[in-house]
């Protein structure tokens, strides 16, 4: 793989010319994570892709760290695209991830709201993703990750009502149906189509309310509890 090959069918030039272009691989990320550094002052950029991305062909690779390029220089005039064929791959192989990962143990509570919500919104087409119950977080009450095809739920909905558990799963698995899309090298995730689904939870805006009036109540106490 010639690095500045790669680039060259994103970035001018220039900043290939002027600049040590280094990709290492390392052992401190899991799964398929990877990042871009730049140093302006000696004018050093380093990839830094986890272990896993060596086993993979180097189509998608490339489009990989054409990605990369793309986010770190978006606001620059060092680009010249933001679409490529590789960035394309890249991009289906990472929707796609999903489909091989490992199968996790999941919770209970979580699998069958998503057999309920399965049958009742997704014409039970929805297979199953690992269904896991995160740290006690406020911030984030679910998240749904792509490579490792996982729905994560905040400990903190544990002992909700649940209809409630279920709104944000729910959220959740339509990131599972929608993926992404990506544009100028930028992903969006709550496209008008994904709000427009999310809209059809029955009685969405009221359970909506009650979720954040749940949330308000909880984290009083929690905060009590932590003085
Ligand atoms: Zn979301």
């Amino acid at each position: 793989m010639d690095i500045k090959e790669i680039l060259s069918n994103v970035c001018g030039t220039q900043v290939l010319n002027e600049h040590l272009i280094e990709v290492k691989y390392s052992d401190k990320f899991n799964k398929f994570n990877a990042n871009i550094k730049y140093y302006k002052a000696n004018k050093h950029i380093v990839f830094h892709l986890s272990r896993k991305w060596e086993g993979v062909s180097d189509e998608i690779k490339a489009g990989l760290l054409q990605s990369l390029a793309v986010k770190l220089f978006r606001r620059s005039n060092f680009l010249i695209t933001t679409d490529t064929v590789n960035i394309q791959l890249y991009n289906l192989f990472m929707k796609n991830l999903s489909a091989v990962a490992e199968r996790k143990e999941s919770d209970d509570i979580l699998i069958a709201i998503y057999k309920e919500l399965n049958e009742r919104y997704f014409q039970g087409l929805m297979d199953m993703p690992n269904l896991v119950l995160g740290s006690n977080t406020f911030r984030k009450l679910g998240c749904y990750e792509y490579a490792t095809d996982t729905v994560t739920i905040s400990s903190v909905l544990q002992n909700a009502p649940k209809e409630l558990i279920a709104s944000v799963v729910y959220h959740e698995l339509l990131h599972k149906k929608h993926k992404f899309n990506v544009k100028n090298g930028k992903s969006f995730h709550h496209t008008p189509e994904f709000k427009k689904d999310e809209t059809l939870f029955e009685n969405y805006q009221q359970v909506e309310n009650q979720l954040k009036k749940y949330l308000s109540t909880k984290k009083r106490r929690f905060s009590w509890f932590h003085f």
